[in-house]
């Protein structure tokens, strides 16, 4: 292969991955929908203060794609770092300085208890590893627009459930 076969397939491969983000930052947007109404209950109610479920750090976990973990580290340099420990983005005062480009386990994080919670006042069992394995697989370009849907449908419910019943969190 020339010069510029190389450069070719370096383009490629850089539009690939930069697609992968794009659709993973629309979709922890939408995530995002959802987490506003739960970080009610995280400030109020959390067992764990003042690092929360932040108590190792999970900034650059599995992301064992160099390309994608390059362009992580490039997408987030807008925020900013810590650089305390046990995670160099958490400051125990605002929660995780990223409002972007969490990793797949840090946006699906939800401990037992909210969990309970999440079952008990609105009938929603959620499943952390679905969550989790949702963006891993845009990570992968393991995806579809069914799973986009399914995925977008999923969150308008919790949201709209969260809207019907928002005094459960008022009172928190
Ligand atoms: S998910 Fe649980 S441990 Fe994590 S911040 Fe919320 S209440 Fe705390
Ligand atoms: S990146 Fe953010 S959410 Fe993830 S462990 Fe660090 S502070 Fe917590």
């Amino acid at each position: 292969m020339n010069i510029s076969g190389i450069k070719h397939k370096k383009t490629k491969i850089a539009a690939k991955y930069h697609s992968f983000l794009k659709l993973y930052i629309e979709q922890e947007n939408k995530m995002n929908e959802m987490l506003s109404y739960t970080m009610i209950y995280c400030h109020n109610k959390c067992h764990m203060k003042p690092i929360g479920c932040c108590s190792s750090d999970w900034s650059e976990h599995g992301l064992k794609n160099r390309h994608i973990l390059k362009l992580f580290r490039k997408l987030r340099g807008i925020a900013k770092k810590t650089g305390k420990e046990p995670c160099p983005w958490h400051s125990t005062k605002k929660g995780c300085m990223l409002k972007m480009l969490k990793t797949p386990v840090c946006i699906g994080m939800f401990c037992p208890s909210i969990i309970s919670f999440l079952k008990d006042n609105f009938a929603i069992k959620y499943d952390r590893a679905e969550f989790t394995g949702y963006f891993e697989n845009i990570l992968k370009g393991n995806i579809n627009k069914n799973k986009i849907d399914h995925f977008n449908r999923v969150i308008d419910k919790m949201v709209n459930a969260f809207e019907k019943k928002k005094s459960v969190f008022t009172r928190l």
